[in-house]
């Protein structure tokens, strides 16, 4: 594969970047990646994934533009309020990457079509927002063998572990079983600074380049947490766990997904 010349120029910083060449940029042109959720995550990983040169972007995202979302979800322009997200998101995304396909899919990641659309793309981002969405993401990304960068954002913070099938530990080693909903802080409770939800979905879209360059170390078996309140950043070593109910020894979970597993 060849990049035609306009690319050339286009990409120039990023191939100048010794880990990354002409070869990565090859490799980015070549490749696709699903971003699950078109919010405060989503937003910043795909506007850095379409610049960084790769080559098709899926968006999955049943929910529509709404004024809350607009202190962190910066895909939307406050004129898109009301319009839906995957919508939105492939309109700004085509000004800036007028060339690179866009498959909008208006629609919730469920059990019946998380694996078909996981087995579409190189990897996948999870941009969702609660914890169902997030074990949905983490438990297709390991049946179909997809990678999958996993984060989550509150407040002034979050988390972020790179799940590599087959080779890391996935989201089940840390937590076997979905928290119970009484259980879970969502951002309607308890708020999240804006750009707390753009370092994450920044170094999500970072994680990427590097699975599919082969530049670095991806954050496989390591949990980042970031907390900017008081500036601490962590990596805890997190090891893959054999009795894991998706990706152990004996698994339970076993294709096709059941909906009632996600509720
Ligand atoms: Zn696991």
């Amino acid at each position: 594969m060849t990049l035609p010349q306009d690319n050339l120029l286009r990409y120039s910083r990023n191939i100048l970047v010794e880990e990354i060449g002409v070869a990565g940029q090859e490799k980015l042109s070549a490749s696709s990646v699903l971003v699950v959720g078109a919010g405060g995550l989503g937003s910043p990983a795909l506007l850095y994934l379409a610049a960084a040169g790769v080559g098709r972007l899926g968006i999955i995202d049943g929910d529509r533009v709404d004024a809350t979302n607009l202190n962190r979800q910066i895909l939307h322009p406050a004129a898109n309020v009301g319009s839906w997200k995957t919508a939105s998101a492939a309109e700004t995304l085509s000004a800036f990457r007028p060339d690179m396909p866009i498959d909008a899919y208006p629609e919730l990641l469920t059990a019946d079509n998380a694996c078909r659309l996981f087995d579409l793309y190189d990897a996948v981002v999870d941009g969702t927002d609660n914890f169902p969405a997030k074990f949905l993401c983490n438990d297709a990304a390991v049946l179909t063998g997809t990678p999958l960068v996993h984060a989550g954002v509150l407040r002034f913070g979050g988390q972020l572990l790179t799940i590599i099938p087959g080779q890391g530990p996935c989201l089940r080693c840390l937590l076997p079983d979905i928290p119970a909903p009484e259980d879970s802080i969502g951002s309607a409770r308890v708020g999240i600074v804006g750009a707390a939800a753009g370092i994450l979905g920044s170094w999500q879209a970072m994680e990427i380049v590097k699975l599919l360059t082969g530049a670095g170390e991806p954050l496989s078996g390591r949990l980042l947490t970031i907390d900017t309140l008081t500036g601490a950043i962590n990596v805890t070593h997190v090891p893959r766990n054999a009795a894991c109910p998706v990706c152990g020894d004996d698994r339970r979970q076993h294709t096709p997904l059941s909906r009632s597993d996600y509720t």
